[in-house]
This record gives structure tokens, C-alpha cells and sequence, in this order.
């Protein structure tokens, strides 16, 4: 098995690679640029996106971080991670922060508002379902999450949160909602998949269930090795 790569600047690295090892997979800390040569795929966890953004600029790794992107290496972006690999972000202090990009949507970040609006949900996750019709609810901890306002046709849902009317949502997005007069829109994305990039607004590595990360692992071998003979086939020519 491929070695994975996990972000580890900053949020729930750890807990990655203890999902990982709990599937016999052993996971890579990735702190530098060359580093990510040495991993065939990599998750970016949750955390604080402002913060990672800036220790990532500083260990100059956005240039490596979006080649990889771009070469069609598997990544999935969890949480914060999402918000890095999203083509556009909204919401709080977003203002000049660099983001990776890629996953063509848009998110809100801190979508259910402040730290203390964390909680956690059945989600139904029909890719998660396994052939001899094993569940397919998984239960999504979304901590100061961010949610997934609209995406790309590239881009697949594989699962979505329809928000509680009484949910207090973040009043940044309150204003939006009213000046596009979309203040009734409850049902938001959190869970996407666009060919080699997987996005997930809830924390799978604070849950004993590793589905998500099996299924990180399945696609990243399938398009893992798509993105290699791509990479073989340029090379030929
Ligand atoms: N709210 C955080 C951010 O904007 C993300 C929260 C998380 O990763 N749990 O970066």
C-alpha cells in the first residue's frame, strides 16, 4: 500500500493517522515541500484554516501543495481542509487568505456559526453503504464547520445536511441569504467528490468508524494510478 501523506501543520493530523493506522496504513507528517514527493496521496485535516494558510505560506508550500492538486493525486480535505481546496470561500475573515484551490465550489466557512454552535448529525452517505447493505448513515461531527453553498458540474454530492429551521447559521451568510433573497435555502452540501479530490465538512478522524477513510484509500487507489499513467503517457511523448 502507497504511503499517505497528512498535512501536519496544524488541527487533527494525528487523529488522521491513527484512523489510517487502525486500516494498516501507515500515514506521513508532511511539514515541507519535499515531502509531498514522497506520498502517493494526501489528507489535509481540520483545524484553523487562517492558521494553516499562514504556516503553509511560510514553509513556502502552496506552490507543491497545488501540483499536487493539479498532477490528479488523490486529496481530501476535511473540515478546514475542505476550505484549502476550495476554488472560492465566503464568510468570516476570509479576506486575503490563501487557499489551494482545485474543488470547484463555494464554501462558507463557519457555516453554523460559532464554536459553541458545534454538533453532531446523522448523515445518509449512499457511497458509504457497503454491497451487502451495510449502513449508509454515518455520524458527522461538525465542529465550527464550514458547509458547501453551491458547486461545479464536475463536482458529485455524495451527501448533504438539511439545516433545522431553528439552526442559528452564521450571520455573515444571513446577509447574503437576504440580499440574493434566498433566506428560506436550508439544505446545504457536505460532502463532495471531483475526480482525484474528496471533501468532507464534518471530522471522520474523531469517530471510531472508518468508512471514510476506506473510501478515501479505495479512490485513492483507483485514481491514484489514473494520475501516474497520465504522468507516464506525458512523459512518452
Ligand atoms: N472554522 C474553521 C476554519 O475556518 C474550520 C473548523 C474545523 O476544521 N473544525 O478554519
Amino acid at each position: 500500500m502507497a504511503l499517505v501523506g497528512v498535512l501536519a501543520l496544524q488541527g487533527s493530523f494525528n487523529e488522521h493517522i491513527a484512523a489510517l493506522r487502525r486500516l494498516e496504513v501507515k500515514g506521513v507528517e508532511i511539514r515541507k515541500p519535499e515531502q509531498l514527493e514522497t506520498v502517493a496521496s494526501l489528507i489535509i485535516p481540520g483545524g484553523e484554516s487562517t492558521t494553516m494558510a499562514k504556516l503553509a505560506e511560510y514553509h513556502n508550500l502552496f506552490p507543491a501543495l497545488r501540483e499536487f492538486v493539479k498532477m490528479g493525486k488523490p486529496v481530501w480535505g476535511t473540515c478546514a481542509g475542505l476550505i484549502f481546496l476550495a476554488n472560492k470561500a465566503t464568510g468570516q475573515k476570509i479576506g486575503g487568505q490563501e487557499l489551494i484551490g482545485g474543488l470547484d465550489c463555494t464554501v462558507h466557512r463557519n457555516f453554523f456559526g460559532s464554536q459553541i454552535r458545534s454538533f453532531e448529525a446523522e448523515i445518509a452517505v449512499p457511497e458509504l453503504a457497503s454491497k451487502e447493505g451495510g449502513p449508509e448513515v454515518f455520524r458527522g461531527v461538525f465542529i465550527r464547520a464550514p458547509a458547501i453553498l453551491d458547486v461545479g458540474p464536475e463536482v458529485q454530492v455524495l451527501a448533504d445536511y438539511l439545516v433545522p429551521s431553528n439552526e442559528v447559521l452564521d450571520s455573515n451568510y444571513a446577509v447574503e441569504a437576504q440580499e440574493e433573497n434566498t433566506g428560506s435555502e436550508k439544505k446545504v452540501i457536505v460532502a463532495v467528490r471531483q475526480r482525484n479530490l474528496l471533501a468532507t465538512a464534518f471530522h471522520p478522524e474523531l469517530t471510531a468508524d472508518t468508512r471514510w477513510h476506506s473510501y478515501f484509500l479505495k479512490m485513492a487507489t483507483e485514481t491514484g494510478e489514473e494520475a501516474s499513467s497520465s504522468i507516464v503517457a506525458v512523459g512518452a511523448d
